[in-house]
């Protein structure tokens, strides 16, 4: 302002009055498209450091002595119209960008819902059912497959189970309705039946699959899982029995838990016996998952019942072999330490959504 030092309080009002026009000229030519951005530039211009307004502020130094208490309050007027014009026009315009932002955003009902669907996860049976075919495949075991529904012969006759055996009653097997002959599998033994009658020996085979039993309580389905194993060769003995439990329970539980067999009956093995591990839990020392006995029971095992082999045309004189069986449900919940078996196939989403995608 080159004519700052002739200023006065007349030239300071007409200067205001032209302020107050510029301001009234600009929010005319925003019109109805006030946007904050805009509102913000205004402000600078009039009321930024170098701004219209403070620039006459500047000017008032200049003015002769008497004028400048008239000229200060105008401008000050001046000044703080424009402030709670220009806060007004900022809220204004706030709320224009809100509403111009929800029109274009607009809810549509009827649009088909977009569902972020979150990579699914494998069940708890199917994890442990990898992690024990692999262990067993490290071990040079082939994985073999069999039938559900099956003959009695598979089941039980071919595995010495005598016609008056408990297990084949009513109360323990889902016989197929007409046909007595013909059973859901009560185990997974019938594949020994199954692969020794389309293989040759030597034999390292596992079988995984489901099972049938008429039995329903807190630690029992009536369906579940087991695996089988078997081993078929000449000199096969108890040792490579031992050897082969103990290297697959300590690579799955812990290379620190001891193995151990305890004397028992099973009419396709002899002898036979049930293998325990110590506690997963306690690491032997007892507590309430293992009844303080510091051992689980892991399943059955023995050596191949002569009977067996003669079923299936083995020579029991040129070939020995051992054969193991357990429930891989219970393997499941030991590894992901669950409390109750029925868990496993309730099909609750929030539950079996937090096992892994891969084992
Ligand atoms: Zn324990």
């Amino acid at each position: 302002m080159s004519d700052a030092k002739t200023y006065t309080l007349q030239d300071c009002v007409k200067k205001i009055e032209d302020i107050r026009q510029t301001f009234a000229s600009d929010i005319a030519q925003l019109g109805g498209q006030l946007q904050p951005r805009a509102v913000e530039d205004l402000k600078v211009k009039f009321l930024g450091r170098k701004g219209l307004v403070t620039e006459l502020m500047e000017a008032l130094k200049s003015m002769p002595k008497e004028d400048k208490p008239g000229a200060g309050k105008v401008i000050n007027e001046l000044r703080q119209g424009l402030e709670k014009e220009l806060e007004a026009l900022k809220i204004k315009a706030e709320e224009g960008a809100l509403d111009q932002h929800l029109n274009q955003h607009r809810l549509d009902v009827s649009l088909p819902v977009q569902v972020r669907r979150g990579q699914g996860s494998l069940h708890p049976v199917t994890l442990m059912r990898r992690i024990l075919l692999t262990e067993f495949r490290r071990l040079g075991f082939t994985v073999y497959d069999g039938p559900e529904v099956d003959l009695d012969f598979y089941n039980f006759s071919a595995l010495n189970f005598k016609d008056d055996h408990p297990a084949r009653d009513m109360q323990d097997t889902f016989f197929i309705a007409d046909r007595a002959k013909t059973i859901l599998r009560t185990h997974t033994s019938n594949i020994q039946i199954h692969a020794m009658l389309h293989e040759k020996p030597p034999l390292r085979i596992v079988a995984p699959g489901r099972t049938y039993r008429c039995d329903s309580d807190l630690t029992h389905t009536p369906m579940f899982h087991q695996i089988e194993g078997f081993v078929v060769d000449r000199g096969i003995d108890m040792g490579d029995m031992k050897g082969v439990i103990d290297r697959f329970l300590k690579a799955v539980f812990g290379e620190d838990l001891e193995t151990r067999l305890r004397p028992s009956f099973f009419p396709f093995v002899e002898p036979g016996a049930e293998f325990d591990l110590q506690c997963v839990a306690c690491r032997g020392k007892g507590c309430r998952i293992c009844k303080q006995t510091g051992w689980l029971e892991i399943g059955g095992l023995g050596m191949i019942h002569p009977n067996v082999f003669e079923a299936v045309g083995y020579s029991s004189e040129e070939y020995t072999g051992f054969a193991f069986g357990f429930g891989i449900d219970r393997m499941a919940m030991l590894r992901y330490k669950l409390s109750d078996l029925r868990q496993l196939f309730e099909g609750q989403q929030d539950f079996l959504g937090q096992f892994p995608t891969y084992p």
